[in-house]
């Protein structure tokens, strides 16, 4: 797709406004992806999801300067540019410049993904795709993940205040999908897999999307959910884990207190705050036997001892009783 006027757009564009129009075709398109059974809606998927990332590719390229987005950028002309008149630049080109011009760098797998994509829009655009239908919509949530990521790590942040609430617009369509749309969660837990895998720590369920996607390390900046990109080591960490508790573990505060209970929330043996929770991880998905401080981050899937006397857990299991408690009677002796 040379042209900024775009052979997929209905009716002619009076403003050459890019990233309206950028995030409108991300908006069709993931409706589209979103009934893509039917093959109709498959092709338009394709088609616009295509023309959404060629045109915000273009708008962050736009940022290092207009004659970026020219094909020739030796023919910039500002009043072509503002009605959309001009030959724009390719999007391999656009990547290329991208590189050169701001050092951002796709991965050979978003490259990949990109590829395909193009491909796919070709072939539909001239032959109609012939392609196998769940092969395309897996692809096409695949470039859409890449999408996302360009999103997130290029256009939002430093993004001129005339843009901002169009990405925030265009990063909310996004996570609509990632929880509506198999594909597409599809897609993203598949890109994430080996980062997870990389974590040394624990990963555990996020208490936001509920996904296994959080690598667990309280006050640290790495300490984010890999699927949502919720970064959790800006949260009040005593609250997170009520937060887990409630929305993972599904206990609910109400019903604890209404029972006379507590949320199964204990004291750490290592800082004392009560922020102990005992999780699933992704080793161990299925059961939850592993304690998490949500507070300073101790975890263990060895067995705890308890305090006989305050029933705070310790960290031998063979220890009857606390070192707070201890400290107690050593004192009144
Ligand atoms: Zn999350
Ligand atoms: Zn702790
Ligand atoms: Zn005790």
């Amino acid at each position: 797709m040379g042209e900024a006027r775009d052979s997929t757009l209905s009716g002619k564009v009076l403003e050459f406004n890019p990233i309206v129009n950028g995030v409108d075709f991300l908006d069709s398109a993931i409706s589209n992806l979103a009934d893509s059974q039917d093959p109709r809606n498959l092709k338009y998927a394709v088609l616009h999801l295509q023309a959404a990332i060629e045109i915000l590719v273009k708008v962050r390229l736009q940022r290092e300067g207009i004659k970026h987005v020219f094909d020739d950028p030796y023919s910039v002309d500002l009043n072509k540019f503002r009605q959309g008149d001009f030959r724009s630049v390719s999007l391999s080109a656009a990547l290329k410049r991208l590189d050169r011009v701001a050092g951002i760098q796709l991965a050979d797998k978003e490259r990949g993904a990109l590829n395909f994509l193009s491909k796919e829009r070709n072939k539909l655009q001239h032959f109609g795709s012939t392609s196998n239908h769940e092969v395309v919509a897996t692809r096409a949530a695949a470039a859409l993940d890449v999408l996302s990521q360009f999103i997130q790590r290029h256009l939002t942040p430093d993004a001129p205040e005339q843009e901002v609430a169009h990405l925030d617009r265009a990063e909310g369509l996004i996570r609509g999908a990632l929880t509506s749309i198999a594909a597409v969660s599809w897609a993203r837990l598949t890109r994430i897999g080996p980062e997870l895998d990389a974590w040394s720590g624990i990963v555990i369920h996020c208490p936001d999307c509920l996904q296994m996607a959080w690598t667990f390390l309280p006050h640290e900046g790495s300490s984010r959910c890999h699927f949502c990109g919720r970064d959790w080591s800006q949260e009040d960490q005593l609250a997170t884990a009520v937060e887990y508790v409630e929305n993972v573990l599904g206990e609910s505060r109400h019903v604890a207190v209404k029972d006379g209970g507590g949320l199964p929330i204990a004291t750490c043996p290592e800082c004392e705050f009560a922020a102990l929770v005992m999780v699933a991880t992704r080793n161990d998905p299925n059961t939850y036997l592993t304690a998490a401080c949500f507070y300073c981050g101790f975890s263990t899937n060895k067995r705890l001892g308890s305090c006989g006397r305050c029933g705070t857990p310790t960290l031998d299991p063979d220890d009857g009783i606390c070192p707070n408690c201890l400290n107690d009677l050593v004192a009144r002796d």
